[in-house]
């Protein structure tokens, strides 16, 4: 992914002015919030395999947790 294309889907990010706070919960139990809004964005799956690209250690991209990235990671791994 090129530096141009990681900008032009911030663009459309629907996190985009949002306390960046949320997007970084103490726990996996208070990524609700977060994760509502990640629903909703039109850029969920692209935010979601940079963040697995770029093995993004914290945070919430893509409506996942750091946790939930490592599953999924997991999985691919298994089922490559
Ligand atoms: S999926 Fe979530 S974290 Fe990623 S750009 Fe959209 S709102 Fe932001």
């Amino acid at each position: 992914m090129t530096a141009l294309s990681t900008a032009s889907w911030r663009k459309r990010a629907a996190c985009r002015g949002i306390d960046p706070d949320v997007f970084y919960p103490v726990s996996d139990e208070d990524a609700e919030e977060a994760k509502a809004i990640c629903s909703m964005c039109p850029v969920r799956q692209t935010c979601l395999e940079h963040a697995l690209v770029h093995r993004e250690r914290e945070g919430v991209w893509g409506g996942a947790t750091e946790r939930e990235r490592r599953r999924i990671l997991r999985q691919r791994r298994k089922s490559a």
